[in-house]
């Protein structure tokens, strides 16, 4: 992890692996504090503090999380009295996404022989993610602490002179969306609505929704983009997001068309330039979704998270790459 400072009062917490659950954390240094998004452990939410405690004089008395996944949350807790800020559907959705038992118990399965055994056989990828997460993350201890302070289309917080415009943009790749705009320093904390460097993961809403997201923080002309994971960038992440997201959903429509499966068109679409970024075989996701669309499907519709990490694994695998979630 490494902070980099971002703006006259503005910082980021990145999380340099840019793998899943790598998210980043922001910190608007005005008004008592604001910190964006909390990490997906006890022991990075503790990290993050620290850093964060080179340029701040106490806790922040604000925290805004930007999205209801896991990784945006789950150090909550250590944000003792806080105001807690998020869109309206939030807690109930983070009740839904982000219960830390399911997690816990995946963990622990991954650690204990009899049931790796049986996962291999019947869910090869998500003993992989599992695998995965273990080198990295511990989720035991975690509670679930939810948003006290919620908001429906936007939110305007005054930090000493200096603004924070929180505005809701879901559901585009959760429901729960929100972009952070500090209009005087130019910056912009994205949360999840921008992945730079790394394969995105959209979960909920349409392309169309995301696409009109993404052209709001071009209008907002910010110098500086704190995206939910990867480095900080300009408006030019923002481009290549945009530009990935398109040629994804075209050629998931060519395989559409002839009837081919969302899993074999992953298999099948070629990366490009896009294999350089992290986990490229979460492609399959954005394909899935894709087809969703085609088919007229609700855009909230549940996903089954070990088929779909399944999945993902299998198109690492015929790709002949290295599995990375
Ligand atoms: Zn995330």
């Amino acid at each position: 992890m490494k902070m980099q400072q971002v703006g006259d009062n503005c910082f980021a917490v990145l999380n340099e692996k840019n793998r899943v659950c790598d998210a980043n954390s922001g910190l608007i240094n005005r008004g008592g504090g604001v910190v964006i998004d909390t990490q997906s452990d006890l022991a990075h939410a503790r990290q993050m503090i620290a850093m964060f405690g080179r340029v701040w004089p106490a806790m922040p008395r604000r925290v805004i999380n930007t999205h209801e996944d896991a990784d945006h949350v789950w150090g909550n807790q250590l944000f003792e009295g806080a105001e807690i800020i998020a869109h309206r559907s939030v807690p109930e959705r983070m009740k839904k996404v982000a219960d830390p038992k399911e997690f816990q118990q995946l963990l622990h399965g991954v650690g204990h022989l009899l049931t790796r055994v049986l996962l291999k056989v019947t869910h090869p990828g998500l003993l992989a993610a599992g695998k995965q997460l273990l080198e990295d993350y511990n989720f035991d201890a975690i509670e679930l602490v939810l948003p006290t302070t919620l908001f429906d289309e936007r939110y305007e917080l005054d930090l000493d002179g200096t603004e924070a415009h929180l505005i809701y943009v879901g559901p585009c790749h959760q429901v729960g969306d929100t972009i952070i705009h500090v209009p005087k320093e130019r910056v912009v904390f994205a949360g999840d609505v921008l992945f730079r460097l790394c394969t995105p993961m959209g979960w909920t809403g349409s392309y169309e929704k995301w696409f009109r997201c993404l052209d709001l923080m071009i209008e907002l002309d910010p110098e500086v983009i704190v995206p939910g994971h990867g480095p900080v960038c300009g408006i030019e992440g923002v481009m290549e997001l945009k530009a990935y997201l398109e040629y994804v959903r075209e050629e998931s429509k060519k395989f559409f068309d002839e009837g081919i499966s969302s899993l074999e068109a992953a298999r099948r679409i070629e990366f490009g330039p896009y294999g350089e970024w992290a986990a490229p075989a979460r492609l399959y996701m954005n394909v899935e979704r894709a087809y969703r669309e085609f088919r007229n499907e609700p855009p909230d519709a549940p996903w089954d998270s070990a088929a779909t990490f399944d999945a993902i694994y299998r198109v690492a695998k015929a790709k002949g790459m290295e599995v990375e979630f």
